[in-house]
């Protein structure tokens, strides 16, 4: 089971490269660690997932507004939320390899209940406990150091002219969520917002990461897509409950199967904290958190109340009642995301004639390429010009790729292990040449799901199309 577990992870990573969604960084100078690029249809994916993201969270929702909060920021802001003294991870070093490993997910591949917001005395009393039980994932000793709490901002030297960064550097935001914590009181100054309420976020935020395997699940750089939502202190549990049903319901809106799914709750909460989920997305490698559902209490707005001397609280316009807003957050990585909708369309289905078709079985709304329009044959120019015509009929309305290289099978082929929902092609019966002179004007479909041929006037191709995708 683990073994094909992992072919599948490696088939996906070189669908990947070889078809244009996802490269390493700098890969003509031997790549950067944990850092990835996205490549052509990987681009039309990530917009494809931010656009449902922030349909789902912002434009369905009237209690919702967006919000765009720069990358840098005030370095007070990451004393307040506590990422200068705690934003941490457990950093061990293998005594043989010099491979730094993460003791609390060491710990939890050995079934030991553990996680990053452990103490460093209880995570070491743990990784002790049961030293005898874990592997370097390198080189299979079990020699490691003490366990150490590495923080994990990443440091700039913006607008620091000294050559030193000094005690209180600029970071490069750990989480895009502080961002809508210090605009909380401008949002609510200048739009007609009334609790409760939420301010939604997609941004890249940034994380020294110890440890980055697997592929674009965790990299230090990624892209959060984050919604904090500002409760009456009473109500933050009941909204909760909801936003928890609202993100779940979201994965299964987009087509994700309910047992591929669960929700993983946190034992060790930080002190603030009301309760905290995770939901679980099963990935080649396990079960592991797609995205973090959390009921966060008044400690944000407290926090920068207190650093940054502004009163952050809320006074009810109708009952005069006056208090500091309770946060429930709902965040997801991007990367991860699209990780998860990979592995879930990917599929390998056997064909007659002894052949296997690789298909990317995606929601027709995230495809990179919404239809792909083809003529018969490349050599005869009144195909060519009729196909052309058709494409360009299309593409105002969505993602369209003109193919014409190599023959129609190979181009369906290519068409399904990038995910593209409908192929269109022109023939001779399209331009009155074939035999049936009633097929004139009119175009094969094909669906890559069910592979199924239909035969569509021209003249209503867009509006046939279309409603798929709306
Ligand atoms: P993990 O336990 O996997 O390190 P976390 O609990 O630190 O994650 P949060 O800080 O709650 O994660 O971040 C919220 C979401 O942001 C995660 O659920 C994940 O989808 C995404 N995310 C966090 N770190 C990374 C990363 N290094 N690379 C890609 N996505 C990330």
């Amino acid at each position: 089971m683990a073994a094909e577990k992992n072919e599948l992870m490696e088939k996906i990573v070189s669908l990947c490269k070889r078809r244009g969604f996802v490269f390493p960084s700098s890969e003509i100078y031997g790549g950067f660690a944990a850092v990835y690029d996205f490549g052509p249809y990987g681009v039309e994916l990530a917009k494809n997932i931010r656009e449902a993201w922030w349909k789902y969270m912002v434009q369905l929702r009237e209690d919702i507004v967006g919000l765009d909060a720069a990358i840098f920021m005030h370095p007070k802001v990451w004393e307040a939320s506590g990422h200068v003294g705690g934003f941490s991870d457990p950093l061990a070093e293998c005594k043989e390899c010099h491979t730094r490993v993460r003791v609390d997910h060491l710990l939890e591949e050995a079934v030991v209940a553990a996680d990053e917001k452990m103490s460093e005395t209880a995570i070491n009393q743990l990784f002790s406990l049961n030293k005898e039980r874990i592997v370097c994932p390198k080189c299979g000793k079990k020699n490691f150091t003490e366990a150490k709490s590495f923080n994990l901002l990443v440091q700039s030297n913006l607008g620091n002219f000294t050559g030193n960064l000094g005690e209180n550097p600029v970071y490069l935001r750990g989480e895009t969520c502080q961002g809508i914590y210090v605009n909380y009181k401008n949002v609510l100054d200048s739009v007609r917002v009334k609790m409760p309420f939420g301010i939604a976020q997609i941004g890249k935020a940034f994380r020294n990461e110890i440890t980055a395997r697997q592929f674009i699940f965790r990299t230090r750089e990624f892209e959060q897509m984050e919604m904090q939502y500002f409760t009456r202190p009473e109500a933050e549990m009941d909204e909760y409950e909801k936003l928890r049903a609202y993100r779940f319901q979201f994965y299964l809106d987009m087509g994700m199967k309910a047992e591929h799914l669960r929700w993983h709750k946190h034992e060790n909460l930080v002190f603030y904290a009301k309760e905290a989920y995770d939901i679980e997305y099963q990935f080649p490698f396990g079960f592991k958190e797609l995205e973090g559902v959390h009921a966060r209490g008044d400690y944000d707005l407290t926090q920068h109340a207190k650093f940054s001397g502004v009163a952050l609280d809320y006074l009810d316009p109708i009952t005069n009642e006056k208090y500091i807003p309770h946060i429930i957050e709902s965040s997801v990585g991007v990367g991860r995301m699209f990780l998860a909708f990979l592995t879930e369309a990917y599929t390998e289905e056997a064909l007659e004639g002894g052949d296997t078709r690789v298909v990317l079985k995606l929601p027709k709304k995230l495809a990179p390429v919404k239809v792909a329009v083809f003529p018969l044959m490349k050599n005869k120019p009144e195909l060519v010009a009729k196909a052309k015509e058709v494409f360009d009929s299309l593409k105002g309305n969505m993602m369209c790729e003109f193919d014409d290289n190599g023959n129609v099978g190979k181009r369906y082929r290519r068409q399904d292990e990038i995910g593209t929902p409908y192929c269109v092609t022109v023939d001779f019966d399209t331009i009155g040449q074939g035999e049936d002179k009633t097929l004139e004007n009119t175009v094969t479909v094909r669906d890559r799901d069910t592979m199924q041929q239909e035969r569509v006037k021209i003249e209503e191709l867009s509006v046939y199309l279309q409603k798929y995708f709306n």
